[in-house]
């Protein structure tokens, strides 16, 4: 597990601290130790001199400003753009990185909509890609014309973790930006800056909010990369409500915490789901037998809150079980406080048939679970019932 600085000085304050007091200023800090909702679309502003809070959807608003601000010191980045959603964070990068004629490079284990922009969208607008086995060959893939390495961190719905390093210095040596998508692990389990990733995407709907109740997202980089994305973000209007923000600045103050809760409960899920009745195999990159297990164990301060269930019966046995839980929730997305249970089958990788699914390791029988913050031995006894059926 990678180490982090003593803390001391502000800029070495750990994660958790980061995380309840990073971004507080005179701009947000008066009387309340809360920061207030500022919702209002506009601010007074005769010209310049009335100083940078002018309107919501620049971004400039108090509640994005620290949230920005919140973000950057998380990610260990220069600067960050709060954005409305996660595929607002993942299209405004890719919309400031490339220009028509450019080329992407990404992996192929993507998040469903991310394929979807970079296969049939950004191609309409002049902006193609190619996408590659994360754990091959990238160099094979470059072009003159190519901008952007893409890659996902670790990856839906086999968490498989790519080790960065190969890509980066490929990047290094061509000149690219490397783009990575590190939802899975948040920034606390992972700080994409770290390993030299050069900007990190976040759909913040998932552990940054951690409540399942708002949709966001982040992106956090370089000056020169966060200033063209919050241009993008003007032009296209995806800007994060004030409302939202503030929600999403209360769920952070408690990442660090739940994270460690996540990391906690679906090392001793996966561990005692392994071998359970029923069960063919358990799919979690903190356990022996997963592929990467080493790898995760070095790059990163905890192996996450997502795992998978093989089950014994295929698709059958998966619906089955699905529909017998009485405390896990069935339901797509991830990182909440409660447990939430998909079958990709059904959901992301839907449109592929069953054969495609297998050969990407997402046989029938495949049931992702987002291990929530109750108590494993609830959860435990509820997939044991479930399983029963
Ligand atoms: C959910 C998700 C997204 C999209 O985020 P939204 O907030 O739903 O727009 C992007 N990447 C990954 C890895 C995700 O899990």
């Amino acid at each position: 597990m990678s180490d982090r600085p003593a803390p001391g000085a502000p800029e070495n304050r750990q994660p958790s601290t980061l995380a309840i007091h990073a971004g507080e200023d005179e701009l947000t800090t008066r009387a309340p130790v809360v920061p207030p909702v500022v919702q209002s679309a506009t601010f007074v502003w005769a010209d310049p001199a009335d100083g940078p809070l002018l309107y919501t959807r620049y971004g400039n608003n108090p509640n994005q400003v620290q949230l920005a601000r919140k973000m950057a010191a998380l990610e260990g980045m220069e600067a960050s753009v709060p954005l409305a959603s996660g595929m607002a964070a993942v299209a405004m990068t890719l919309l400031a990185l490339t220009e028509a004629g450019d080329h992407v490079v990404a992996s192929s284990r993507l998040y469903g909509a991310t394929h979807a922009l970079l296969t049939t969208e950004l191609p309409r607008r002049g902006v193609t890609a190619t996408l590659v086995d994360p754990v091959g060959d990238w160099e094979a893939a470059v072009r003159p014309e190519t901008r952007v390495l893409y890659l996902e961190l670790p990856t839906n719905p086999t968490i498989r973790v790519v080790d960065p390093r190969p890509v980066v210095r490929l990047a290094r040596q061509r000149g690219l930006t490397v783009v990575c998508d590190a939802t899975f692990a948040s920034p606390i389990n992972f700080r994409a800056a770290d390993h030299g990733l050069d900007v990190a995407v976040q759909s913040a709907t998932k552990y940054l909010g951690g409540h399942s109740d708002l949709i966001a997202g982040v992106v956090s980089g370089p000056r020169e990369v966060t200033e063209r994305v919050g241009e993008m973000a003007r032009l296209y209007g995806p800007a994060l409500d004030p409302h939202t923000a503030w929600l999403l600045d209360r769920g952070i103050r408690t990442l660090d915490v739940r994270m460690e809760r996540h990391n906690r409960n679906a090392l001793e899920i996966a561990r005692r789901m392994e071998g359970a009745p029923g069960v063919r195999g358990v799919v979690y990159p903190g356990l022996p037998s997963h592929p990467d297990h080493a790898l995760a164990a070095e790059l990163f301060r905890g192996f996450g809150g997502m795992i998978a269930l093989v089950l014994e019966g295929g698709g059958d046995a998966a619906d089955r079980f699905v529909r017998r839980l009485r405390l896990a929730v069935a339901a797509p997305s991830l990182g909440g406080v409660e447990t939430l249970v998909s079958q990709p089958r059904h959901t992301s990788h839907h449109a592929l048939s069953a054969t495609e699914r297998e050969a990407l390791g997402i046989p029938d029988g495949f049931v992702r679970i987002s291990v929530g913050l109750e108590d494993p031995e609830d959860l435990l006894a509820d997939f044991a019932q479930a399983l029963e059926g």
